[in-house]
């Protein structure tokens, strides 16, 4: 069984990362999305929302699971039985931080692979931080992120107000 590991902080999860989750599902018999829990300064979403906000986007993929972790990747993925991490490459700063991230993590584990899925020409602006930008104005939410996130960011919105 070919399994992978597509890690991030999804804070929150955009139609680029549900891309590339689609993609590596297509390639993969079992996909584990797992969200970091290290090194957060000022998250708008909890690890836990943010599980969940993945796994209502992610509905109808059977083969995706969608979990936290707050220790090492590399101990992450030997515990879910797999040596490939999954990475989206949007550009060159992208490829620069991975390059090395990929060298740190086979440093730890010379077996894990790291494999980039180059991003979407439609989702190659799209981030995590543009979202939370976003969230301060009247933009159509679901142009940037699955229709879950978008009804929780309205409502976290209306909260605010
Ligand atoms: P962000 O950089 O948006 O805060 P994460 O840290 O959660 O996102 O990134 C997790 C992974 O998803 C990384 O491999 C990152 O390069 C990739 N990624 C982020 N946004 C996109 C996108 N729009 N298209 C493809 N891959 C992306």
């Amino acid at each position: 069984m070919k399994i992978a590991i597509y890690p991030g902080s999804f804070d929150p999860i955009t139609l680029g990362h549900l891309d590339i989750i689609r993609r590596a599902a297509a390639c993969f018999d079992k996909v584990y999305v797992c969200v970091l829990s290290n090194g957060d300064k000022k998250p708008t979403f909890t690890h836990q929302e943010r599980v969940e906000l993945i796994r209502s986007s992610v509905e109808g993929l059977e083969n995706v699971e969608v979990e936290t972790y707050g220790g090492l990747l590399a101990d992450y993925a030997r515990e879910k039985g797999s040596c490939v991490l999954v990475k989206g490459l949007r550009n060159a700063t992208d490829f620069d931080m991975e390059y090395q991230m990929a060298a740190i993590n086979r440093g730890i584990w010379p077996e894990l692979e790291t494999i980039f899925f180059p991003a979407r020409l439609e989702y190659q602006h799209f981030s995590s931080t543009m979202v939370r930008d976003m969230i301060h104005y009247d933009q159509p939410m679901e142009r940037y992120v699955p229709a879950p996130v978008a009804e929780a960011l309205k409502q976290r919105k209306a909260r605010q107000i």
